[in-house]
């Protein structure tokens, strides 16, 4: 079910998103080589406290920690090992948080130092793709075309578009309807209406489009082991304008020269 959200939640969906700005930009700052992973879901649990929030993640279908750390081959779902960050490594970071019952979710990825030029353009091809995809949302555009338009930019780089997880509704819950592909055909699916929200996260990779899931349940990798990259921001439809809620100065995008 699709909830409409009003003037007062919405206020509460761009406080936890400004927490989870937040987290991405502490953890950004922490990233170097020999910083484990265990260490930065230590601070996202900080920072998320300090903004009077709560971890999305924790516990959410018995998820262990309160970001997901990704590095490499890794798609989505990375759970916080011992594993220390090294020269060379592509790291997404995924964080949620919670603000009186409201919900944020957006990820990003990173370059660890230098990397192998594929990695830059993969990296850079998957950011533009999640901007291509907030810059079509709007009152009356239908999910297809928000799927076309990310799909499109993979097409143009040479990527694989992750088909099996997807971007999603957010609200009251981090994973309400509609589910939000990285594909899709233009003029078809779901038309988004003013009072939604949902997450956009194109997750592409190098090679193909293939996943698996790790021994534990959560950790989904490239099936033929290539880096990928995972992009998100928590988009809301709201009566002033689409606003990325998911930013320190959240804001409504056309007026932020966003898109
Ligand atoms: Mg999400």
């Amino acid at each position: 079910m699709i909830t409409i959200k009003t003037p007062a939640e919405f206020e509460k969906m761009k406080r936890a998103g400004r927490c989870v700005a937040a987290v991405h930009r502490e953890i950004r700052e922490a990233v170097r080589p020999g910083v484990s992973l265990l260490e930065l879901d230590e601070l996202a649990a900080k920072v998320i406290a300090a903004h009077d929030c709560l971890p999305s993640f924790l516990g959410y279908h018995g998820f262990p920690a309160t970001i997901c750390t990704s590095p490499n081959d890794v798609v989505v779902h990375g759970i916080p090992s011992e594993y220390r960050i090294r020269e060379g490594d592509v790291l997404s970071i995924d964080a949620g948080a919670i603000y009186d019952g409201y919900h944020a979710d957006a990820a990003f990825t990173m370059a660890v130092g230098e990397v192998e030029p594929d990695a830059h353009r993969l990296i850079e091809a998957t950011r533009r793709a999640m901007w291509a995809g907030i810059c079509t949302v709007g009152e009356g555009v239908r999910l297809g075309d928000v799927g076309a338009a990310i799909e499109q930019v993979a097409k143009e780089a040479g990527l694989g578009v992750v088909r099996e997880y997807v971007g999603h509704g957010i609200g009251r819950q981090m994973h309400e309807e509609p589910q939000v592909p990285n594909y899709g055909q233009p003029g078809k699916g779901l038309k988004l209406r003013t009072g939604m929200a949902i997450c956009i996260e194109p997750m592409f990779n190098l090679g193909s489009e293939e996943t698996k899931v790790d021994p534990d349940g959560w950790t989904v990798r490239t099936a033929d082991g290539s880096l990928s990259a995972h992009w998100e921001h928590t988009v809301a439809l709201t009566p002033e304008g689409v606003v990325v809620t998911t930013l320190e100065e959240p804001g409504v995008v056309s007026e932020m020269g966003l898109c």
